[in-house]
């Protein structure tokens, strides 16, 4: 045997969809860095939208940006959060992606006139690409979408029996994440479902190795034993994953049940234990919070914190940090777009902080607009993140520099576009991956509260967006008051707007919700809980 081979994990999973199979591969990925493997990810989802960056947030929950500009799933969000990697388009393709490509082939006539099929075109592409992901780590955790015994992920489960083969099966351990429902009426947890997702998932040619239960309720050792002896799998590889009050249990949870322990085993990697030590702190810190902060998110796709996923957590890691425990507070926007400054102050009475996120199209924007003066003239900590900043910037032009039909491109057909489209950019055109997107160099201005938050006037974020501040209303601005204190100098664009005299106003123009982890929260939002915890001391809208 080749003691140096690559090796795989896949993980797929059974009984039903939203497990949290992103989660888990994560939690092994991270344990498994932590032992000092070099490690990659890879999200296979079986869709056949080219990216999710057309799908609707409220269908398919965040669009994650890499680096490199990739529209993602949203588990990259999760890989990225609990492992040190930086990610990029090979960390996730999609169904629609092998097939343009494998008919881009065939246009090309790439194929020799063969018939084109499943097997082996489709699979050998899903297979390359895993190669690919593969490339610069010793070892690939790769996930795939979806649920075992769907139509989709059929050529999927294929090409992973057959890289098997490839690469030798001692390379590679297939994880099978199940549920293992609770019956009320029975008042017990059901194995039955778990057995026939298996016996699936044995009928196209797969034989998990590990089991990990996917469950609400403790599940005792009898049901784990009989899962063990019809699943075919010995007791020692059925794992359990119980739900946690928070995320960055899961690694811990499996870590404690010997999980990782048990994968290096079966590929034969010999390694040292894993360093938990930060992710235990972040722990300690979550569950013994000195004090409390509320902040109030105001946005669209209100009812589903799957939409603002990396905003969620970053929020989480800049309270974490301060030992805070975090009191969201989501506002429809539409709902403020009617109502009085005084009911805005009432509505806005227990919070200490207003964060307006990303976002697309006009509706709710006025009341976001009513949120942002609210903050500024209240001097309540705000933070703008893209339309946010966006926002931040017309609420200003309005009502401190005189520009009372101040709107957004995006908005409105006719107006004084303090913000409008960026060059080569437009409401209509192809929809997919046309976005300035990615990471872009931001130069901070020196002595500005960005400056002082990050620590350096040299930054890279990354964004998603059309538009951007229309450099013909600058200076009008600035006279009155706004401070830019981020641009992109090459392009000149603005990147950073805040307030002086204000504890704290900031709008920025990309994401730093992206690059925040546990551990290593993003400045921007340890700064802003700080500062509105401060706020909250001060009495402050209380
Ligand atoms: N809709 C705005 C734009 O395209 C903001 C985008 C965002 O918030 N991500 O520029």
């Amino acid at each position: 045997m080749n003691e140096r081979a690559k090796k795989y994990i896949f993980i797929t999973g059974g009984v039903a969809s939203s497990l949290g199979k992103g989660l888990a591969a994560a939690s092994i990925a991270s344990l498994l860095e932590r032992r000092g493997i070099s490690i990659n990810l890879l999200k296979m989802d079986p869709y056949i939208n080219v990216d999710p960056g057309t799908m609707s947030p409220t269908q398919h929950g965040e669009v994650f940006v890499t680096d490199d500009g990739a529209e993602t799933d949203l588990d990259l969000g999760h890989y990225e959060r609990f492992t040190t990697l930086e990610l990029s388009k090979k960390n996730n393709f999609t169904t629609g992606q092998v097939y343009l490509e494998v008919i881009e082939n065939e246009r090309e006539g790439k194929y020799l006139g063969k018939t084109v099929q499943v097997v082996p075109h489709i699979t050998n592409e899903i297979k390359r690409r895993i190669h690919l992901a593969a490339d610069n780590c010793e070892l690939l955790i790769g996930e795939i979408g979806g649920t075992v015994g769907d139509i989709e992920s059929q050529p999927y489960i294929e090409s992973i029996r057959q890289l098997a083969q490839d690469v030798g099966q001692e390379n590679v351990l297939f994880i099978h994440l199940v549920l293992v429902p609770y019956l009320e009426a029975a008042g017990e947890l059901k194995s039955k479902p778990a057995q026939h997702s298996v016996k699936e998932l044995r009928s196209l040619g797969l034989t998990p190795q590990v089991i990990i239960l996917r469950a609400e309720r403790d599940i005792d050792q009898s049901i784990m034993d009989k899962i063990s002896l019809f699943c075919n799998v010995p007791k020692h590889n059925v794992f359990k994953s119980l739900d946690q009050d928070l995320i960055y249990k899961v690694p811990l949870e499996f870590h404690n049940q010997g999980l990782d322990q048990r994968i290096t085993e079966l590929l034969g990697m010999w390694t040292s234990a894993p360093d938990v030590s930060s992710l235990k702190q972040v722990v300690f810190n979550a569950e013994n919070p000195k004090d409390e902060v509320t902040i109030g998110v105001i946005g669209k796709y209100t009812d589903l914190i799957e939409s603002y996923k990396s905003l969620d957590e970053a929020l989480k890691h800049g309270a974490y940090y301060n030992q805070l425990k975090l009191n969201l507070k989501y506002f429809d926007a539409d709902e403020l777009e009617d109502l009085s400054e005084e009911d805005i102050a009432k509505r806005f009475s227990d919070i200490s902080g207003v964060l307006v996120p990303g976002g697309f199209g006009e509706r709710g924007t006025e009341g976001k607009i009513k949120a942002v003066q609210f903050a500024r003239t209240q001097h309540v900590p705000y933070f703008g993140i893209c339309l946010g900043m966006q926002l931040a910037m017309i609420e200003f032009a309005r009502h401190c520099a005189g520009i009372t039909q101040a709107t957004s491109e995006e908005f409105e057909k006719s107006g004084e576009f303090i913000v409008h489209y960026m060059k080569g950019q437009s409401k209509e055109g192809s929809k997919g991956g046309s976005m300035r997107l990615g990471a872009y160099d931001c130069d901070l201005l020196k002595g500005s509260l960005a400056e002082k938050v990050y620590g350096t006037a040299k930054i890279s974020e990354r964004h998603r967006h059309r538009l951007e501040v229309n450099n013909d209303f600058v200076d009008q601005l600035v006279k009155n008051g706004i401070v830019i204190s981020g641009k992109n100098t090459e392009l000149n664009l603005v990147e950073v707007i805040e307030l002086e005299q204000h504890p704290f106003f900031i709008g920025c123009q990309y994401h730093p919700e992206f690059k925040s982890k546990p551990d290593k929260p993003h400045p921007l939002f340890s700064h802003f809980i700080k500062a509105s915890y401060d706020a909250k001391l001060k009495g402050k809208n209380s």
